[in-house]
């Protein structure tokens, strides 16, 4: 076996590889740390040692909003690392009271509330967790890898995988117990089933054909707000441009401008400026117009969600699950990639407990058993997600059916509300920021709320 790099891991009796070394791969890893004597992750990239952009991630470049679900389930498998963040400066922000938002109806209505996160880029949110794993003993990266292929056993059982080393050009192998595809959405996992005998998953995709482009800029000596953050959203069929200024380590800002249905923002410093003039309020433009940028503009559009449904397969080989953007990809805009993956990554965590809990390193009937409790996980935030995108005309891949005609509806009522009532805001954000479920939009006092407002609402002048 190739890779024996210290004694941990020849004396280990039960590994774990985890394809990909983003978001996903690090948190899964993290959790298999408890359930395998050995982990290995495999990264196509050489990882940098600062906190820098790589190939393997091209949407870093943009902003990254961790949703207080999702740092809280950091803090808890990294106990520490909000201090850490918030000793490199990412600023503290309280995403009720410190986010200024011009939803469909008007200026939100703001408030203190417990939704409080320290804001950070992406590479440098991604550094950390690997510099916190790197602590582990039985954990190791192998980079500038490629995972080709799956290896099986005589039972058609997945027993590691295939590899391809950049550097040497050669092609090795890596047994394991099981082997998780964290690789994102271009992940090749369907095709190396196909390989070994088994179906690929069906696939949903939902194109509400957004673009994004993003410039980062140094937040201005004289700057002074009440506010640390700055959200302006579309309203289809009006506006389908929004765009969101959100506060990072170092003292800087990261832009993003967003066109929904193909109304893609510039990559240009002129038109981009001119796109963020355009939005429904200036707010973000003015902030921006006499700031100084500190980078190109970077743009995006493989923004589409994409479900590949393991969990419909009725066979599927033991030794291999598949995890993350990998199984399910959602339209960035809001903001949900990271946290699925935290909450998907716990969810693992509970699954191998149970399966190991009489008879450890035994992963039979594991895979299938896994991906359909991924599934239900998933659900939420895929229909939270596409449920938004069918607002707009152009989105295809399906349409609306009546329920989420309904649900549209009812959010509509809620984000009205939420303009003049910040009990009503505070609760809308706690669903988004995924701490309580959407049923909790249907409380008594909200429904009550909700139906009891044939109050007429008016937007009001943007606060200062
Ligand atoms: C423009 C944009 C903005 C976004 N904004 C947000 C946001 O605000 N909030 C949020 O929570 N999420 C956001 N997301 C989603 C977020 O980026 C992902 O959900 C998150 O990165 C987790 O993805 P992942 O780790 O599953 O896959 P990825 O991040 O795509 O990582 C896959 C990893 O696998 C590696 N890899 C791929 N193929 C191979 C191979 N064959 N061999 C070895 N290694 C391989 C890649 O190099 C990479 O390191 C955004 C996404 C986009 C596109």
């Amino acid at each position: 076996m190739p890779y024996i790099k210290n004694e941990h891991k020849q004396n280990a009796s039960s590994h774990a590889v985890v394809i990909g070394s983003s978001i996903t791969g690090l948190l899964t890893a993290r959790i298999l740390v408890e359930h395998f004597d050995f982990v290995t992750i495999v990264e196509r990239d050489e990882l940098p040692e600062l906190p820098e952009f790589r190939q393997g991630v091209p949407q870093t470049h943009h902003v990254h909003i961790l949703l207080t679900q999702g740092q809280r389930i950091l803090e808890q498998l990294f106990p520490g690392i909000k201090a850490q963040l918030a000793e490199a400066g990412a600023p503290s922000v309280d995403w009720v009271r410190d986010l200024i938002t011009l939803n469909m109806f008007g200026w939100v209505s703001r408030t203190s509330s417990e939704l409080v996160t320290y804001t950070c880029s992406r590479v440098f949110l991604e550094w950390l967790i690997r510099q916190r794993l790197s602590n582990y003993q039985n954990l190791e990266f192998v980079t500038s890898t490629l995972f080709k292929g799956l290896l099986v056993n005589t039972k058609n059982q997945v027993s590691g995988v295939k590899l391809h080393c950049k550097n040497s050009a050669l092609d090795t192998e890596l047994t394991a117990d099981l082997v998780v595809d964290a690789s994102g959405r271009n992940s090749q996992l369907p095709k190396f089933l196909e390989e070994i005998g088994y179906q690929a998953p069906e696939t949903t995709i939902i194109n509400s054909f957004l673009g994004y482009s993003t410039c980062w800029y140094e937040v201005p000596d004289e700057f002074c707000a009440s506010w640390k953050a700055l959200l302006v959203a579309a309203k289809p069929p009006d506006s389908l441009r929004g765009g969101i200024l959100y506060p990072v380590e170092g003292n800087r800002w990261a832009i993003t401008l967003a066109g929904m249905s193909k109304d893609y923002p510039p990559t240009d410093a002129d038109g981009f400026l001119e796109f963020a003039r355009s939005l429904r309020s200036p707010i973000i433009y003015d902030a921006i117009k006499n700031a100084k940028p500190i980078s190109p503009v970077y743009g995006y559009r493989r923004t589409e969600n994409c479900w590949r449904h393991y969990e419909k397969l009725s066979r599927l080989p033991d030794g291999v699950v598949a995890i993350g953007d990998a199984v399910c990809a959602f339209n960035p805009i809001y903001g949900q990639g990271m946290t699925t993956a935290a909450v998907s990554a716990l969810e693992l965590s509970r699954c191998l407990k149970e399966q190991f809990k009489n008879s450890p390193r035994n992963v039979k009937g594991f895979t299938l058993k896994f991906q359909k409790r991924l599934a239900k996980i998933l659900q939420t935030p895929w229909l939270m997600a596409t449920g938004e995108d069918f607002r707009y005309e152009t989105t295809e891949g399906g349409k609306a059916d009546k329920i989420t005609q309904l649900m549209q509806i009812y959010i509509d009522k809620i984000l009205e509300l939420s303009v003049s009532d910040s009990d009503i805001s505070k609760r809308f954000a706690e669903v988004a920021h995924m701490i309580k479920t959407p049923n909790t939009l249907f409380a008594l006092t909200v429904l009550s709320k909700v139906l009891r407002s044939s109050l007429k609402f008016r937007s009001v002048e943007a606060p200062k």
